[in-house]
């Protein structure tokens, strides 16, 4: 291997050694209990009753050897296709919510423009119904007050005009002169149905 091969290896790769970290002697066997290799004195230490231990040259001439190498590549390979098209999904999906996000703002700003129009309507038709109502009740309320004090005139010239008659009139004359005054008296109809809440 060049050098310029072996800088171009994964860190934790070149990182790996021959050695035994804890021992720092070179590893000769493989425990297959432990699933690991050893230097002699780890055998000595921790592999005391391991009964399935080989020397490491047989384990690395397998994995030479085995189809784990290629199956490992084609898991790999299956990994990232199946990573990107879930990336790819994902995106998709990202960007629709987006799109549904700002449908549903616009839809919701719509909505509120309907109600809003449809208030300011409703309450310009109200307020054009009271406008028309109370313009036509003012000014029915005015014709009465005009009425009313014609009315008042009359009677204050009727009070004057029996006072006169009963004081220079003759029997005949009162007989005939009340009835003319009380013929006076019923036309203040209006004003006195007005006087006790009839409608007139
Ligand atoms: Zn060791
Ligand atoms: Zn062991």
């Amino acid at each position: 291997m060049s050098a310029e091969d072996y800088h171009q290896l994964p860190t934790f790769i070149k990182e790996i050694s021959s050695q035994c970290k804890e021992h720092q002697e070179r590893f000769e066997r493989y425990c297959y209990f432990h699933v690991c290799l050893c230097c002699v004195q780890c055998i000595t230490d921790k592999h005391q009753k391991c009964q399935d231990i080989k020397p490491r040259s047989v384990i690395l001439n397998q994995v030479k050897s085995s189809a784990s190498v290629p199956l490992f590549e084609k898991d790999l390979k299956n990994l990232k296709r199946n990573l990107d098209k879930a990336l790819k999904y994902m995106k998709k999906r990202i960007s629709a919510n987006n799109t549904k996000k700002t449908e549903a703002v616009d839809e919701i700003r719509h909505m509120t423009k309907l109600i809003d129009d449809f208030l300011n309507e409703l309450e310009q038709t109200i307020l054009d119904d009271l406008e028309s109502k109370h313009s036509k009740l003012k000014s029915e309320m005015v014709i009465l007050v005009q009425q009313m004090e014609q009315r008042a005139v009359q009677i204050n010239q009727l009070q004057v005009e029996f006072t006169k008659m009963t004081q220079y009139a003759t029997d005949l004359q009162m007989y005939v002169g009340l009835k003319e005054m009380r013929k006076l008296h019923q036309s203040n109809k209006i004003y006195r149905r007005f006087k006790t809440g009839r409608p007139i």
